[in-house]
C-alpha cells in the first residue's frame, strides 16, 4: 500500500533529515548568506540523483535541485527555505521548514520512476526580507510549475490561509540647518515633516479597511537638539490582503508625506528599501487534498487560517503557480513565533514526528496530482480564476 511505502521511505531518510535540520540550526545564516545551509540542501539532493543548479538565477545562496522521472507528467515543486534571524538564529524554524522540502523532494523522487512526472526542490533564500521567491518569481522559476508546496512550522496544524502582500517605503525629507535657538526662522526643519507624516497617517487610519496595515520608524531624526535638522528619514511597511488595495494605500501614504512635507517646507524623496512582495492566494482543492492527506498520516484536526497577519515571499509564488502553504505543529505548546522557545522547540521529538507527517501529506499530494489527471485539472482550473 502507497501509504505505508511513503512512511518506509521517510523513516530510511530519518537520520540525513534530522543531521540536516540541526546543522542548519546550529549554523544560523541570515538572508542571501544561507551557504552553509544551500549546500548542506545540495549535498543530500545531489546524492539522491538530483541534478543541481547553484547559484541559481545569480543568487548565490538560491539553488534548484530537479530530478526528471524522464515519462510525462506534471512538475511537482517544493520550496525549502532556511535563513535565520539576527540575534536569535532559527527562531522562525526555517531550519526544519527546508528539512521538510527536501525530505519530500527525496521521496518523492523514488516513487516517480514508476508514476511519471518531474519534482523540483527550490532552495529559496531570505525569507525574512522577502526576497528569494520574489526574485525567483519574477524571472520566470515556476513558469513550468503545476504545483508549488511548502509547509511552516507553528504551535498547531493549519491550513494554508492568507497572507498579506507587502510594500516598504522611505521618505527622505530635505530641509536647511539653522541655529535652533539663535536663528530658528533662517531653518527649514526636516524631522516635522517627518512627525507631520505619522500625524497625517494616524489621522488617515479610521478609514482604512480592516486588512490595512501601516506601521513605521523614524530612523533619522537629527543631529542634535540645537541644530534644526536639514535631514530627516521615516521607513514604512504598508500591507494588504490585496495587491490593488495596497496600491491605494501606497498612494495615501505618499499624499500624507507630501502634505507633510508642503507643510514643512521640505524636499521629499520616496524609495523602496527592501523587495515588495504579494499576498498569498491559497489553491484551495490543492489545499484539500493537503489535509486529507496529512489526516490520512494520523493529524486530527487542521485548524482554519483565515486570518491574514503577516508577509511572506511566497506570496509571489501564488500568484504564477498553483501554491499552499500549509502549517505543521512542533510542539504541543503554544509558542510565539520569532522567539528561543520556537528555535529549540524545531529539534524535539514532538517536531520530528509531526515533521513525518508533513513530509507524507507532501508526498501523497504530489502522487494524487500525478495520479489524477481531473485533480490537476480542476487545481488549474482554479488557479485560472485566482483574481475573480
Ligand atoms: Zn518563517
Ligand atoms: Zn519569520
Amino acid at each position: 500500500m502507497e501509504l505505508n511505502i511513503i512512511k518506509e521511505k521517510i523513516n530510511n531518510i530519518e537520520k540525513e533529515l534530522t543531521a540536516l535540520n540541526e546543522y542548519i540550526l546550529n549554523n544560523p545564516e541570515l538572508g542571501n548568506q544561507e551557504f552553509k545551509a544551500s549546500e548542506a540542501h545540495t549535498d543530500l539532493l545531489g546524492s539522491y540523483d538530483f541534478e543541481i543548479e547553484r547559484p541559481y538565477l545569480n543568487m548565490e545562496t538560491a539553488f534548484k535541485a530537479e530530478y526528471d522521472s524522464g515519462k510525462l507528467g506534471p512538475t511537482i515543486a517544493y520550496l525549502a527555505e532556511y535563513d535565520a534571524l539576527p540575534g536569535i538564529g532559527h527562531g522562525c524554524g526555517h531550519n526544519i521548514l527546508g528539512t521538510v522540502s527536501t525530505g519530500a523532494g527525496i521521496v518523492l523522487k523514488e516513487l516517480i520512476d514508476d508514476i511519471g512526472g518531474k519534482v523540483i526542490v527550490f532552495g529559496t533564500p531570505a525569507e525574512e526580507s522577502y526576497a528569494g521567491k520574489v526574485e525567483m518569481a519574477n524571472q520566470n522559476a515556476f513558469a513550468d510549475v503545476d504545483a508549488a508546496m511548502l509547509v511552516h512550522p507553528s504551535s498547531d496544524h493549519f491550513k494554508s490561509g492568507k497572507s498579506l502582500a507587502l510594500k516598504a517605503i522611505k521618505f527622505t525629507y530635505r530641509g536647511k540647518t539653522s541655529h535652533a535657538s539663535a536663528s530658528p526662522e533662517e531653518g527649514i526643519n526636516a524631522l516635522d515633516a517627518a512627525i507631520n507624516t505619522f500625524n497625517n497617517i494616524n489621522a488617515m487610519r479610521e478609514h482604512l479597511r480592516k486588512d490595512a496595515r501601516i506601521h513605521g520608524i523614524i530612523s533619522n531624526g537629527g543631529e542634535a537638539a540645537n541644530i534644526v535638522p536639514d535631514l530627516a528619514a521615516a521607513n514604512f511597511y504598508i500591507r494588504a490582503e490585496t495587491k490593488s488595495y495596497l496600491n491605494q494605500l501606497e498612494e495615501k501614504l505618499i499624499n500624507s508625506a507630501k502634505g507633510a512635507s508642503l507643510a514643512a517646507g521640505t524636499e521629499l524623496e520616496n524609495s523602496y528599501y527592501e523587495t515588495p512582495c504579494l499576498n498569498l492566494i491559497t489553491n484551495q482543492k490543492l489545499s484539500e487534498t493537503y489535509i486529507s492527506n496529512i489526516k490520512k498520516l494520523g493529524v486530527k484536526e487542521v485548524y482554519d487560517n483565515d486570518e491574514a497577519t503577516g508577509s511572506t515571499d511566497a506570496g509571489d509564488v501564488s500568484h504564477v503557480c498553483p501554491t499552499i502553504q500549509p502549517y505543521f505543529a512542533i510542539s504541543e505548546n503554544e509558542l510565539t513565533g520569532h522567539s528561543r522557545e520556537f528555535r529549540d522547540a524545531t529539534k524535539s521529538e514532538y517536531a520530528y514526528q509531526e515533521m513525518k507527517k508533513a513530509i507524507g501529506a507532501l508526498v501523497l499530494t504530489a502522487v494524487d496530482i500525478i495520479k489524477k489527471p481531473e485533480l490537476l485539472k480542476e487545481i488549474k482550473e482554479e488557479f485560472a480564476n485566482r483574481y475573480k
